[in-house]
This record gives structure tokens, C-alpha cells and sequence, in this order.
């Protein structure tokens, strides 16, 4: 496979590879990637390009880490993979511990899945078994914002934008769910009245059918990378609690320092019932993730006429993912991370700061390890792609 040449490698991969989001009749281009190493992807001609994608947002020590490596290499060596069912193993067991000390208080049982997609719709399926156990079986569906993603997985999709979001194909199918206006209140400032009254006439409206609520906190990611306010999310998740409704956070994509955090709800002093982690929780190595819940959920789940909680993935706790999260974890915790997040930060808002100038750009706007350049229009990414390849930079614009 190495002997091929770059354009064997591209007419093979036309010829047999589906891409993400893409046509096979009419794709895009795809750049061939050989190697990786700190911020730098190295292409097949030699060329360098410095990453500003982080592997959608996974890869928070940048690539080919050592302590990373090493974490891989010992873990290989010892044991690869194990089914979970009936078994435990060292790994899991202190990833699930830490994850417990390092999220917000409150949660203390983890489900380990496969993916981001599978963390929500395992949590879907813990709030629907709660509602159930609690002889409450009518609270089946969700409260989610407009522009919301949660993934792409069927009861994922169900909770994306039904409007705006990519999978309003599917609508006809999709769970019914409820939507409140994306919030107006902007990261930084107080929340104001219409976006609460707003979200509590639905809560009001709809709570005695709701199993939860759920939301991205502090960032509206692949809805459009919108900042919004951290006294909202700290509203809400008091409404959650007065209305009897429980409160999913998907820090998917915000946490592990992400917004200058640890965790998005930090912001915003506040506890889920339930929360998702994913994408960096292995330091972009390989594909883990995690659904979080409290006692008082879990306790309840299992003492419902199910006695268990219905889901049980093939590779769940796969040992060589949770070494790697484990040692991913002590190494961000280890340094001056929230120092290095606001650097980050700095840089990005003095990096950006000319694109202001464009008349093509709406707004520039940065949060912790997040820097979003906001177009008046939509980009043609055929077009655009190859000319930030060209200026040796990946970013991916969409929307
Ligand atoms: N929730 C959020 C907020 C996300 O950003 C993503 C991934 N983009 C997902 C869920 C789904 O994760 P995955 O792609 O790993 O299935």
C-alpha cells in the first residue's frame, strides 16, 4: 500500500471510499496524509499543513505525542481489547474513577460507549428508562435548541435542528422533538428575559411529556460555532430542576478544556443530570466516549421493571482507548492548561482580528481554543479547501 503513488492512492480512494458528508459522483477533493506530528499533518508530496481542525477537535496534544505513544504501546502489548460483559479491567476502571473526580459534582456512574452519536443516544435511552421506572412512561420525548447538534446517529438526529440542521431529510422518521429559540445572549453577558421566558413556556407547555432537556453548554457547535450565555445555561438547567425534567449536557465537543474549562458547565457553575463526553477524551488517539449520570438516575434505571440498563456495546471500555484517555487526562492535567487555553485564545483573537476588515465576514469571534471567522455567505468549499492547502493550513468550513 505505501508503494502507491499519490495519484494511485486518490483514484483508488475515488473508486471504493464513501468520505464523510460527501458524493461519490461528485466529490470533493481529499488530500492524501501520510504522517502526523504536533500541530503538522504531512502530505504524501511532503508538503506540511498546520492543523487547525485537531482532528475535529480531538486531538487537544496535537499528534504523535509520546507519553500518548507510550500509554498505546504498553497497553498493546498487555491487552488490546476485552469484551466487557461480565469482565473488568484496570483501564476502565481509573477512567471511569477520574472522569467521576474531574466532571461536575454529582455524577458518579459512567457508561463507556463507542462514539460521540452513541454517548447521547445512550443517555436518550437512560432518560427514557428513568421516566419508565419512575412509572412516568408518557415523558419520552426531548426539549433540544435550535441549531442544535447532537449527532448523526437516528435518536441523535432527532435532536438536530429540525430546520437548519443537516438531517431534516429524515424528519418524517425522526422522534418528534421540541425546540426552543437558539439564545440571543451572548457568551459574556446576562441572560435576557425573551430567550428565558421563551425556553420556560415550552418547559411549561411541554414538561409533562419531557424526558430532558439537552444542550451543548456555552458553545453551539456545528449549528454555527455560536457563543451564548453562561447565566442562560444556568437558568435553564434551574428550570429543569423546578419542572421535574432532566438536564443532558453534550460536552462532546466543549469539553476537556476546549472553551478555557475544563468542562463548558463550569462556566456557568452547574451540574447535569446526564453528560456525554467524547472526541478529545482520548486525545484524538481512537474512538471513546462516555455518558455520565447521578446516583439518584442510575439507581433508578435499575430498579425498574428492566433491572438493568438496556445497552451493552461489542467494544465497550476497549482497554486500548481507556489507557489512552487515562494517560491523555494526566498529561493536560499535569500542565498549565488553563494558561496555555487562554494563550491560545489571545493568539487566535490577534490572528484573526484583520479578517474583520473583510467585507465578506460577518463576525470573528474566539472562546478558549475556539476561533470562528463567520461569513456573510456560505463558503464554496470545493473552491476554498484547496486554496487554505495551498497557504499550508487545514480548516474545514462549513455551514
Ligand atoms: N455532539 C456534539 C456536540 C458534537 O460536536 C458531535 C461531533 N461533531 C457529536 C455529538 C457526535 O459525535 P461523533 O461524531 O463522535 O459521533
Amino acid at each position: 500500500m505505501t508503494s502507491l503513488t499519490c495519484q494511485q492512492l486518490l483514484e483508488l480512494d475515488q473508486k471504493y471510499v464513501w468520505h464523510p458528508y460527501s458524493s461519490t459522483i461528485n466529490p470533493n477533493p481529499v488530500f492524501p496524509i501520510v504522517s502526523a506530528d504536533g500541530v503538522r499533518l504531512k502530505m504524501a508530496d511532503g508538503k506540511e499543513l498546520i492543523d487547525g481542525m485537531a482532528s475535529w477537535w480531538s486531538a487537544i496534544h496535537g499528534y504523535n505525542h509520546p507519553q500518548l505513544n507510550k500509554a498505546a504501546t504498553e497497553q498493546l502489548q498487555n491487552m488490546s481489547h476485552v469484551m466487557f460483559g461480565g469482565l473488568t479491567h484496570p483501564p476502565a476502571v481509573k477512567l471511569c474513577e477520574t472522569l467521576v473526580n474531574i466532571t461536575p459534582v454529582g455524577l458518579n456512574k459512567v457508561f463507556l460507549s463507542d462514539s460521540g452519536s452513541v454517548a447521547v443516544e445512550v443517555a436518550i435511552k437512560m432518560a427514557i428508562q428513568y421516566c419508565q421506572a419512575q412509572g412516568k412512561p408518557e415523558k419520552h420525548r426531548f426539549l433540544a435548541l435550535s441549531n442544535a447538534y447532537h449527532g448523526d446517529t437516528f435518536a441523535t438526529m432527532g435532536l438536530c435542528d429540525p430546520i437548519t440542521g443537516m438531517h431534516h431529510l429524515f424528519n418524517a422518521v425522526l422522534m418528534k422533538n421540541i425546540f426552543a429559540p437558539q439564545p440571543t445572549s451572548r457568551f459574556g453577558e446576562a441572560c435576557n428575559k425573551e430567550d428565558i421566558n421563551a425556553f420556560k413556556t415550552l418547559l411549561d407547555a411541554h414538561h409533562h411529556e419531557l424526558a430532558a432537556v439537552i444542550v451543548e453548554p456555552i458553545v453551539q457547535g456545528a449549528g454555527g460555532m455560536w457563543f451564548y450565555s453562561a447565566d442562560y445555561l444556568k437558568q435553564i438547567r434551574q428550570l429543569c430542576s423546578d419542572y421535574d425534567v432532566l438536564f443532558i449536557v453534550d460536552e462532546i465537543a466543549t469539553g476537556f478544556g476546549r472553551t478555557g474549562k475544563l468542562f463548558a458547565c463550569e462556566h456557568a457553575d452547574i451540574s447535569p443530570d446526564i453528560l456525554c463526553l467524547g472526541k478529545a477524551l482520548t486525545g484524538g488517539y481512537l474512538t471513546l466516549a462516555a455518558t455520565l449520570c447521578t446516583d439518584k438516575i442510575a439507581t433508578g434505571i435499575c430498579q425498574g421493571e428492566a433491572g438493568v440498563f438496556m445497552h451493552g456495546p461489542t467494544f465497550m471500555a476497549n482497554p486500548l482507548a481507556c489507557a489512552i484517555a487515562n494517560a491523555s487526562i494526566e498529561l493536560l492535567l499535569s500542565q498549565a492548561w488553563q494558561q496555555q487555553i487562554a494563550h491560545l485564545q489571545t493568539q487566535l483573537e490577534k490572528g484573526l482580528a484583520p479578517a474583520t476588515q473583510l467585507k465578506t465576514v460577518k463576525e470573528v469571534r474566539c472562546l478558549g481554543g475556539i476561533g470562528v471567522i463567520e461569513m456573510l455567505e456560505p463558503v464554496d468549499m470545493a473552491v476554498i479547501q484547496p486554496l487554505f492547502v495551498e497557504a499550508g493550513i487545514w480548516v474545514r468550513p462549513f455551514g
